[in-house]
């Protein structure tokens, strides 16, 4: 496969951007090859600079349910361009979007648009440290919420200590109120409620693991939580930026029947455009500003456009609810497939899935938080990712992050997907 647009255009962009990327897994550190730059996209296919084509499974990391230029998206959003762009005023659409967020979602009363995920959850911990007057908060090893200084923090590995940053910039002082528990692990955070008694403001939690590869939540772990932090009077907000309206119209919180205090969305309530949502009841939402004494604002939340293209999304999945049922038989059919060429093959390898998510770890360990996931042998994932690729696949370029199938994918990409994988292991095999 010839790459020689891409390689230049990653040469332009370096002197230019940091990196040559506006998003670090854009650039393929680690999967060893200069980043693929795209030029279109089209259903379940992605289209490079070379005018290389590509069965695409990132789909954006994720919004895009329909796969890429649905219809869907896009019905009327000529009219809705020539109303304006943005006007720093209410506008009835954002009343539209909230209306149907709270629909979605029986948790959730009220409902606050930002433009990202990371403004979502970083709004979120906010309210929850002014709700409840508490300072510190829990979240879990390998999940990320965006790039906000305090949910820029990990613990070392397997320690339960005050959390240590994770990025250059973001300091002790932001990070000593970040506690770190072990994903799937509710006696981590006993431990970590025992020892900050009453200073826990709330527990942040992607309901299935979207960033460290795909690592769904053991029998119990939800309920867990959600028991546990009514008793210590600390709030559970459900991060669904990915699963929110992806693993059913009602994210995990339908899917597991658990209602969190707190839910972050994103993604795919934005149809494509760069949006985040966060909610709950009305009573805890009623402390930001204008009403209450907790400050949050955005020049372009609730944009209109976005509003139109996610509200798009949204009503058709609500009309359709049978997409769910296809996205999911296609992704369990590409699991099953991947096992299936695992076990022929005798490579060590595991698939992990929820839904519509999934990821395959090159390890014969049980994935089931950071620790497992820390297992998988990344040189041999590179070398699987580059392979499939040369075959038309557009995997993650990153061992750490999850495959999406969208309602665009048919059955014939599925299995000639599947078909790659068994010559890609068949290679790795020997
Ligand atoms: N939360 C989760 C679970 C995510 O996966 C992401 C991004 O991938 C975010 C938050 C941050 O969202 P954004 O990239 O829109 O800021």
């Amino acid at each position: 496969m010839n790459h020689e647009r891409s390689k230049k255009l990653y040469a332009r962009a370096k002197k230019v951007i940091p990196g040559g990327v506006n998003s670090p897994v854009r650039a393929f550190k680690n999967v060893g090859i200069a980043p693929v730059f795209a030029d279109h996209g089209k259903g379940s296919q992605i289209t490079d600079a070379d005018q290389n084509t590509y069965t695409d499974y990132i789909c954006s990391w994720g919004p895009l349910i329909f796969g890429h230029g649905s219809d869907i998206y896009y019905q009327d959003v000529d009219r809705a361009l020539a109303k304006g762009t943005t006007f720093g005023l209410a506008t009835e659409i954002e009343v539209e979007m909230a209306e149907t967020l709270v629909d979605a979602f029986p948790s959730v009363e009220q409902v606050r648009m930002v433009n990202s995920g990371t403004e979502a959850t970083m709004s979120a911990i906010r309210l929850a440290r002014g709700y409840t007057g508490r300072e510190k908060f829990i979240k879990f090893e390998g999940c990320y919420h965006g790039h906000s200084d305090s949910l820029l923090v990990k613990s070392g590995s397997g320690t339960l200590t005050f959390g240590e940053p994770t990025s250059a910039g973001v300091t002790r002082g932001t990070a000593k109120d970040t506690l770190v528990a072990t994903y799937n692990d509710l006696d981590s955070v006993k431990a970590l409620f025992a020892e900050n008694k009453g200073e826990i403001a709330c527990v942040i939690v992607e309901p299935v693991a979207g960033n460290m590869g795909v690592v769904p939540p053991n029998p119990g772990f939800l309920e867990g939580l959600r028991e546990m932090t009514r008793e210590e009077g600390a709030l559970l907000i459900f991060d669904e930026v990915i699963t929110g309206f992806r693993v059913a119209y009602g994210g995990a919180q339908e899917l597991f029947g658990i209602q969190p205090d707190l839910t972050t969305v994103g993604k795919i309530i934005g149809g494509g455009m760069p949006v985040g949502a966060f909610g709950g009841p009305a009573e805890i939402m009623a402390m930001l500003a204008p009403d209450g004494p907790v400050y949050q604002a955005g020049t372009l939340s609730g944009n209109p456009i976005a509003m139109h293209m996610g509200l798009n999304t949204l009503r058709y999945l609500k009309a359709h609810p049978e997409t769910y049922d296809v996205v999911n038989a296609r992704a369990k059919r590409l699991a099953e497939g991947f096992e299936a060429n695992i076990k022929a093959t005798g490579v060590k390898a595991v698939v992990n899935r929820c839904a519509g998510m999934s990821a395959l770890f090159f390890t014969d360990q049980k994935v089931e938080n950071f620790s497992g996931v820390m297992t998988s042998d990344t040189e041999v994932y590179a070398n699987y990712f580059r392979k499939m690729l040369d075959m038309g696949n557009m995997l993650p370029p990153s061992q750490y992050e999850g495959i999406f199938v969208s309602l665009a994918h048919t059955e014939a990409d599925i299995e000639k997907t599947i078909a790659d994988n068994r010559k890609a292991l068949e290679a790795i095999a020997e």
